[in-house]
C-alpha cells in the first residue's frame, strides 16, 4: 500500500483547509497539513471526519431507476439512457427550455463548467442556475455595482489580523468555519478590534469587544446610522472620495436622513454604540468590512451589502492595502461555481449572457455557432417554483433544494410534479428519493479537480483513493448523456482535460484563470485569479476543427482546439462593455454579472495588460484594477513562473483602480426598508435561520457522519427566556414555529443569547423540522435571493 499523504482540500466550506490524506487499511485518514496558510493545519470536525462518508455504508454505489413507483438498482446504461430518453422527450413536447438543469456550489470548476456547457449546448436551454444563489449572490452584485467585479475577498485571509478593525456582518465563523476565527483572535492579539454585528450574541460574537444586535433585516439601517455619524463627525475622507469614487453626494445625501435616533429606532441599537462601532472603525488605520449570509439572504440584500460597501467607501478602506469590504463566501466552492457558466445569466469567465462579444468567445472555445447559445434563464427559485409546468424536466447535481430553498414544502411539491427527475449525489438526499433515476458519483477524495476558496485562491484537490465500483465522476455523466444526445465530443471525462478548456474560455474574462495550469496548482499551493496567461488574453482555438457533431436540434457542436494557441479578436474586459446599449432591460435582475460592469479596462486598455506578456520580473501585470503587484508580504511561496513572464496571480485587488470603466468605485445611493415581512398580531416573531458547526447546508453528508450527527443530532428553536415564558415552554419541549408557508416543530432551547423578539433556527434537517418550511421566497429584485434570514412567525405550544 501507498503510505504516503496525499495534499488536498476539505470537501465543505469556502475556506477549503489545507490537509493531507494519507492511507489507512480500509481508507484514507486526515492527517495535518501546516503549509496552507488559510487554516495551517487547523480543521473543524466536519473536515476531521469528512472520510467516513466515503467508506460508509449509506452511500450510494449503484444507479437506481424508478420501478412501479420504486426506486430499484440498475446498470449504468440504463440509467444513463433514461435520462436520456426523459430529456429528450421533454425537449421534443415541450421545445428546450422545459428542460432545466440545477447545479451546486459544492460542484468543482470543472464539473460548473462542464454543466453550463451542458445545459447550453446540448439540451440548449436558457432555465439553468444553480443553488450558490441561495449563498452569495447579493453580495456579488453589490460588489459588481460598486467595484465593477465580484471576488469574495479581495484580499487574502491573512491580511485580516493585520487591519486594525474588523466588523463582522452575519457571519458566525466559530460554527460555520471555525480555523478562520484564528485569524480574528490574531487580530485581537495585534491589538486590533472586532465589532460583530449579530441579532444573537453568538459563539463568534462572544469573541468582539463589540456586539451590535440589531433586528433581523435592520442591519442596512445600522450601517446607513454609522455612515451618517462618519460624516457628522468629521471622519469622511474627503480626499479618497474625490480621488477614488464617484456617487458620494447621493449616498452622503440618502445616508443624511438615517438620524442615529432613527437608526436606534429601527435597529434596535442605542446610539452610544453605534457612535462607539464608528470610532473603533475609523481610528485605525486600515479597517475592513466582512460579511456573510445575515445581510446577504435579506430581499433587500444587495441594497444591504452596497450600504456596508458605502461605509468602506467613505473612511477610505477599500482597494487600501490590509483594507477593505470583502465576502465570507460558504459553500465549498462558491466561489469557483459562481464564475463558469452554472449561472442562469453567465458564461463562463464570469461573462454576461447578454453580452455579444462574451458569446462570439465563448462559442468560438466550445465549438458553436454564439447565435445557437440560448439567453439567461430564471434564477434559481424561480426556476424550482417553475417545476412541473414551465419546466418538465430536470437534470441535478450536487444540490438538495427540498431541504435547502425556501419555502420548501411548496418546492418538494414542485420537484414531485416533474415529468422526469434525474439527480446525481453520493447519497440518496431527500430530493434524490423524488427522482426517477439517481445516479451515485464519485466524492472529492475519489477524483481530481479544482476549486476557488473564498479568497479568489483556486486550488487542487487530488485523488487520493479510488472510487468503488459502481460509482463514476460528474465528468463521465455528463460525457455520456451528451453523447446519447447527440453530441460525441467535448465533453471529456479527464477534470484536467476540462479545465485546460475552461482556461481558454475564461481568457479575457473578469475571473481569467488562462494563466492557471494543475502543475502550478500543485507547486504553488493554489493561484488567485485574475491571472492571464502570457499569450493574449482571448486566445483561443480554432472552433470546429475536428469533429463536428450536431446535437439534433441544428446546432452545430465539436470539441475544441486543443493547445489554445490561434488568436483570433481580443476578447479582453475591453470589449465587454460594448453589450451594455444591447442589453435586454428585462434581465437588468441578473446585474450580478461583472462582464457588462467591468468593460473598458481603465485607461481604456484592450484586455488584461498581461497580454503584452513582456514582464521581465514576471509580475505579469494583468488587468490595471488587479493591483496585485503592489501587495504587502505574505503572498505565500514562490512561484513557479517567475522571471518567465508568467503571471503570479493576484492576491490583492485594487490597491491602485477599481475595475470600473473610470477606476472609480461606486457609492450607492440606497435607503432602509423593512423586511418584505413583518410580524403582526397573527404573526408577531422573526425568525431568522443558520448553521451549526457539526452539520454543513442541507446536511446531506454530515448527517450521515455518526460523529457530526452525535453532535448535532436535530433542530431546535432558539428563544428567550421572555418569549419561552409568554409561550410556557421550558428547555426541551416541542414548539411549533408557523409562517404563512407552513409549520416546523422542534424542542425550544431557551438562552438569553437572542433577542427577545426572535426565534433561531438552524436548517440542516427534513421533516417535521425544516426550517426552511417556514423561510419566505421573497426575492432580492437585484441578485433575486430569497429572504431565508427574517420572516413572520408565530409559536405554538405542542402537546407530546
Ligand atoms: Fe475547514 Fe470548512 Fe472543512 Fe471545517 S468544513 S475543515 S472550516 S474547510
Amino acid at each position: 500500500m501507498n503510505t504516503s499523504a496525499t495534499p488536498t482540500h476539505c470537501p465543505y466550506c469556502a475556506l477549503q483547509c489545507g490537509m493531507n490524506l494519507t492511507p489507512v487499511s480500509g481508507g484514507v485518514e486526515v492527517t495535518e497539513r501546516a503549509d496552507f496558510p488559510v487554516n495551517r493545519g487547523a480543521l473543524c470536525g466536519k473536515g476531521r471526519t469528512a472520510p467516513e462518508l466515503l467508506s460508509s455504508r449509506v452511500r450510494l454505489t449503484s444507479p437506481l431507476v424508478r420501478r412501479a413507483g420504486v426506486l430499484e438498482p440498475a446498470g449504468w446504461d440504463e440509467a444513463l439512457d433514461r435520462i436520456a430518453a426523459g430529456l429528450s422527450r421533454t425537449r421534443a413536447e415541450h421545445g428546450p427550455d422545459a428542460c432545466g438543469v440545477f447545479g451546486g456550489g459544492g460542484l468543482t470548476n470543472e464539473k460548473a463548467y462542464a454543466l453550463g456547457k451542458f445545459a447550453r449546448v446540448v439540451l440548449g436551454t436558457s432555465q439553468i442556475d444553480y443553488n450558490g444563489r441561495f449563498c452569495m449572490s447579493s453580495a456579488a452584485a453589490a460588489g459588481i455595482k460598486a467595484f465593477g467585479l465580484d471576488r469574495g475577498l479581495p484580499f487574502p485571509l491573512e491580511d485580516v489580523p493585520r487591519t486594525g478593525c474588523v466588523i463582522l456582518v452575519g457571519s458566525n465563523l466559530a460554527e460555520t468555519m471555525p480555523p478562520a476565527l484564528r485569524h480574528l483572535t490574531e487580530l485581537k492579539e495585534n491589538g486590533g478590534t472586532l465589532i460583530v454585528v449579530d441579532p444573537r450574541r453568538t459563539r463568534t460574537a462572544e469573541q468582539a469587544d463589540l456586539h451590535l444586535a440589531p433586528r433581523p433585516g435592520t442591519d442596512l439601517a445600522l450601517a446607513l446610522g454609522m455612515l451618517h455619524l462618519v460624516v457628522a463627525e468629521g471622519r469622511a475622507d474627503e480626499e479618497y472620495i474625490r480621488d477614488r469614487t464617484s456617487g458620494w453626494e447621493d449616498a452622503r445625501a440618502a445616508a443624511m436622513a438615517h438620524w442615529p435616533e432613527y437608526v436606534e429606532r429601527i435597529t434596535g441599537v442605542s446610539v452610544p454604540r453605534l457612535r462607539e462601532a464608528v470610532r473603533l472603525f475609523c481610528e485605525p488605520e486600515a479597517a475592513m468590512v466582512l460579511t456573510a449570509r445575515g445581510p446577504e439572504q435579506q430581499s433587500k440584500g444587495t441594497d444591504t451589502v452596497g450600504a456596508w460597501i458605502n461605509l468602506c467607501l467613505v473612511t477610505g478602506r477599500a482597494g487600501r492595502p490590509l483594507s477593505g469590504y470583502g465576502c465570507l463566501t460558504g459553500q465549498g466552492n462558491g466561489q469557483g461555481g459562481r464564475e463558469h457558466g452554472q449561472k442562469a445569466d453567465q458564461l463562463p469567465g464570469y461573462r454576461k449572457l447578454t453580452d455579444p462579444e462574451a458569446r462570439r468567445h465563448v462559442a468560438e472555445v466550445w465549438g458553436v455557432d454564439p447565435d445557437t447559445l440560448p439567453g439567461p434563464g430564471r434564477s434559481a427559485y424561480e426556476l424550482l417554483d417553475a417545476m412541473g409546468t414551465d419546466i418538465r424536466s430536470l437534470l441535478l447535481m450536487g444540490s438538495n433544494p427540498v431541504v435547502s430553498a425556501p419555502r420548501a414544502a411548496h418546492i418538494e411539491e414542485r420537484l414531485a410534479s416533474l415529468d422526469f427527475l434525474a439527480v446525481a449525489d453520493v447519497v440518496l438526499s431527500e430530493t434524490a428519493a423524488l427522482a426517477d433515476v439517481v445516479l451515485p458519483v464519485t466524492q472529492w477524495a475519489e477524483e481530481t479537480g479544482t476549486t476557488t476558496n473564498l479568497e479568489g485562491r483556486v486550488l487542487l484537490r487530488r485523488q487520493a483513493l479510488t472510487p468503488p465500483r459502481g460509482v463514476h465522476s460528474d465528468l463521465y455523466v455528463l460525457r455520456e448523456l451528451a453523447a446519447r444526445l447527440g453530441v460525441e465530443k467535448g465533453f471529456p471525462a479527464d477534470p484536467e482535460e476540462v479545465f485546460d478548456e475552461l482556461r481558454r474560455a475564461s481568457a479575457g474574462g473578469t475571473a481569467d484563470y488562462s494563466g492557471i495550469t494543475y502543475r502550478r496548482l500543485a507547486e504553488e499551493n493554489g493561484v488567485f485569479w485574475p491571472c492571464p496567461a502570457p499569450e493574449p488574453a482571448g486566445a483561443v482555438a480554432p472552433a470546429r476543427t475536428d469533429g463536428a457533431g450536431t446535437d439534433g436540434t441544428g446546432r452545430t457542436t465539436g470539441a475544441c482546439g486543443t493547445d489554445g494557441t490561434t488568436r483570433t479578436t481580443g476578447a479582453g474586459p475591453g470589449a465587454a462593455g460594448e453589450c451594455d446599449d444591447c442589453e435586454d432591460a428585462s434581465l437588468d435582475v441578473f446585474e450580478d454579472d461583472p462582464a457588462g460592469d467591468v468593460g473598458a479596462v481603465p485607461g481604456g486598455g484592450s484586455g488584461p495588460a498581461a497580454a503584452d506578456g513582456d514582464d521581465a520580473a514576471g509580475t505579469g501585470a494583468g488587468p490595471a484594477w488587479a493591483g496585485g503587484g503592489a501587495a504587502p508580504a505574505a503572498d505565500g511561496p514562490a512561484r513557479a513562473g517567475d522571471g518567465a513572464g508568467v503571471h503570479p496571480g493576484t492576491p490583492r485587488l485594487f490597491l491602485d483602480r477599481f475595475a470600473t470603466e473610470d477606476g472609480r468605485a461606486r457609492f450607492v445611493s440606497v435607503s432602509h426598508r423593512p423586511v418584505a415581512e413583518e410580524p403582526d398580531d397573527e404573526y408577531p416573531v422573526l425568525l431568522t435561520t443558520g448553521r451549526v458547526v457539526a452539520q454543513y447546508q442541507s446536511g446531506a453528508q454530515t448527517r450521515r457522519v455518526d460523529e457530526l450527527n452525535a453532535a448535532a443530532p436535530g433542530p431546535f428553536v432558539e428563544m428567550h427566556p421572555r418569549l419561552a415564558e409568554r409561550l410556557g415552554a421550558r428547555d426541551g419541549d416541542a414548539v411549533a414555529v408557523v409562517s404563512r408557508r407552513g409549520r416546523a416543530v422542534a424542542p425550544a432551547r431557551i438562552t438569553s443569547t437572542i433577542r427577545p423578539d426572535t426565534v433561531f433556527m438552524p436548517f440542516h434537517w427534513p421533516g417535521e423540522g425544516r426550517a426552511n418550511t417556514l423561510t419566505n421566497p421573497a426575492l432580492d429584485p437585484t441578485s433575486r435571493m430569497p429572504e431565508f434570514k427574517a420572516c413572520a412567525v408565530r409559536l405554538e405550544a405542542v402537546e407530546r
